[in-house]
Formats: C-alpha cells, structure tokens, sequence
C-alpha cells in the first residue's frame, strides 16, 4: 500500500480528511489485499499491477483495475497545485480547442455517466488526446490507450462530502488536478514509472 504525496486533510475542503480516510483506507485498500491474495496462485504471481490490468480477466482484473485506477487518481490530485504548463495547455488545445474546451468536455462526461465509473483523459500510440467515460472497473489500457487522468464517479467518492451532487464534486475536482503529474505522463507514456 503507497503513501499518498500529502496528508489526508490536505485536499480540504474539496475533498474532506474522513473522505479520504474511507477512500484509500477502505476501498482502496480492500482492492489492494484483493489483488494480493488472488494473484498468489495464479500466472500473474509476479506481474507488476499495470501487467495485471492489462492482461488479467475477472476479479484479478476488477481489483486490479481499481487499485490501478485509485492510485493513478489520488496521483493525480494535490492541495494548490500550478496551472497547467503552456506544454501541457497547447497539448490540450490540439484535440479539445481550448484548456477550457477540455475541462467542459470531461466535466459533461462525468455527470452523463450512468452509475459507478471513471472519467479518463487517455493518449493514443500517436498521442492524441481522448475523454473516455468508463463503467465499474474499467481503464484505458484495455482499449490499447495509456491513462493519463482520471476522477473517480462511484458514490463512494463523493458521497460523505457532496451526498447525491455530483455536479459540485466535478466542478471541485478541477481545483485540486496535479497537472503536473499528468504532463509527466503525456511526456513518458509506456516508459512511466509511476502509477
Ligand atoms: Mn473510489
């Protein structure tokens, strides 16, 4: 179980301490000893959890797949992050017109997601960029992208702070991206070496 880069009352009020005391004590953590004790007898004994995303089926892969996807999305947050780089923004502007263009786009494709999932900004193998909307477990490795962001849209990620209104989380979400970290891994794509 990684430690997250910040404490856990570090993302409030956008995201509460006992919010993310339940989110990666609990759901995160049951994914992370799911993975661990499936995985014991099976071929994936010794594979990385980016292997098992992308090759294992069933539970291995829904534990998998969700560890995976938690770990890249608390990655992918941080108290006072910087704007987004001129790099990054121009990246952006490319398959989404505008910064802005981009942040509506994926803001409409949270709250269109019916039930539990997660919204991904994705690269391609010739990095154009992709909103993808998933169901569950899913993530954009299986469909041959590399995850680049992402927001949680189970309940459980907002429900303590938020109740039923998914709109306010998604607007706050966007005060709280590290976009740093997804520059990072626009720029290192296969070679990433973090989540
Ligand atoms: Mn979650």
């Amino acid at each position: 179980m990684p430690s997250l880069p910040y404490r856990q009352d570090a993302l409030s009020p956008y995201m509460s301490a006992e919010t993310l005391s339940y989110h990666v004590g609990k759901h995160l953590q049951t994914y992370i000893d799911n993975v661990n004790r499936l995985k014991k007898d099976s071929p994936f004994a010794d594979s990385s959890l980016r292997d098992m995303v992308k090759h294992a089926c069933g539970n291995l892969y829904n534990n998998a797949a969700q560890a995976y996807n938690h770990l890249l999305f608390f990655h992918n947050l941080c108290p006072l992050p910087d704007p987004p780089s001129p790099w990054l923004v121009q990246a952006l502007q490319v398959d989404f017109k505008s910064l802005d263009g981009f942040k509506n786009a994926f803001s409409e494709a949270a709250l269109a997601l019916f039930g539990s999932g997660w919204i991904w900004l994705a690269a391609d193998t010739t990095n154009k960029l992709h909103i993808i909307p998933m169901e569950n477990a899913g993530n954009p490795y299986t469909k041959g992208l590399t995850p680049l962001l992402t927001l949680d849209v189970w309940e459980h990620a907002y429900y303590i702070d938020y109740r039923n209104r998914r709109a306010d989380y998604v607007n706050n979400f966007w005060k709280i991206v590290n976009w740093e970290y997804v520059e990072r891994r626009l720029k290192q794509g296969e070679n990433l070496i973090y989540y």
